[in-house]
């Protein structure tokens, strides 16, 4: 049986590591949250986003404007988050309403204050070796494999999965930490037998338990990156699950994170990471 990746737990510890290093600094970190409409699901994010924020003692900045925003009103809102010295992390919430342009709006970010990691500087930066702010799930996904295995060198990693968002910057990460990484998609032929040769499996699909347990090698390290809402046993309930079918997984793996708890909780423990070292690099640079 395999051991779980507490994923809960590891982003307890670091949110409470981050608190206790704020206490020390001479600034206050801020982070300046952005929302845009009323979806329901956005709103949770932020309430979350800021609660957390405010208990580690950063600064909250929260913006939420209404659906009919124009681009050029969000676009001026972004530019002056830029040039506000008490702001060191800027988060617009997406998706955004369909009239706006994501792409113009989240590029106009400062890559500095990045904190989401999903400017083309971002993504350039990390691609190319250079110091910059790297996106919170992928982020979230490296923490919980390093504190399992200090050293990648060597290792197979497959990711399923190459979008902007998860794929790519996991891959990227992974490739930083001298793993032989295959990138795997809905393309990819045999995928089953290409995950049973991972010593590291990270599905970042969206196809709730699709990777089956003869899809794992044994004893490898599976970090499961799907959020799925499927019908539960109580009628008219949902639940979450991953991509991976975790009960038939777990008996094969060496060590495994569950849905939820797993990588979701790392992904806003990274962002208030992101904020911290975002924060520490611009007050040093002034
Ligand atoms: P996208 O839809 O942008 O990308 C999905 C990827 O999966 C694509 O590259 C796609 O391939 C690939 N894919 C789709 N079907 C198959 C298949 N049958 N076999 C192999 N590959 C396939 O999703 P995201 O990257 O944004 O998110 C992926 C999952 O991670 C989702 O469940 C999302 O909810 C979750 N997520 C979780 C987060 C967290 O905090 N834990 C944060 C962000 C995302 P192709 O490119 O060929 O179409």
């Amino acid at each position: 049986m395999a051991d779980i990746i507490d994923g809960k737990a590891f982003a307890a510890t670091l949110l409470s590591k981050i608190a206790a290093e704020v206490k020390t600094l001479s600034f206050k970190p801020g982070l300046a949250v952005v929302l845009v409409g009323e979806d329901a699901a956005s709103q949770v994010y932020v309430r979350s986003k800021v609660k957390t924020t405010v208990e580690l003692g950063m600064e909250s900045f929260h913006h939420a404007l209404p659906a009919d925003t124009t681009q050029a009103a969000l676009l001026a809102l972004v530019r002056e988050l830029n040039a506000n010295p008490a702001v060191h992390g800027i988060l617009v919430q997406l998706p955004l309403p369909k009239h706006l342009d994501a792409d113009e709006v989240i590029n106009t970010i400062n890559p500095d204050k990045d904190v989401d990691g999903l400017t083309v500087v971002s993504a350039g930066r990390l691609a190319g070796g250079l110091p910059g702010l790297v996106s919170c799930t992928p982020l979230g996904c490296l923490l919980l494999l390093q504190d399992v295995i200090p050293d990648l060198t060597g290792l197979h990693a497959v990711v399923i999965g190459r979008s902007n968002l998860v794929g790519k910057p996991v891959a990227q990460l992974l490739l930083q930490q001298n793993c032989t990484v295959t990138m795997a998609h809905s393309k990819t032929r045999d995928l089953a037998g290409l995950c049973r040769t991972a010593d590291i499996l990270i599905p970042a699909v969206g196809r709730p338990e699709m990777v089956k347990g003869d899809w794992i090698k044994p004893g490898a390290v599976v970090i499961d990156v799907g959020i799925n809402r499927v019908p539960s046993v109580t009628p008219g309930k949902t639940k979450l699950v991953g991509d991976v079918a975790y009960a038939e997984a777990a008996q094969i793996a060496g060590k495994i994170t569950p849905v939820p708890g797993g990588v979701g909780p790392m992904t806003i423990a990274c962002l208030l990471r992101n904020t911290l070292t975002a924060a520490k690099r611009l007050e040093s640079a002034q």
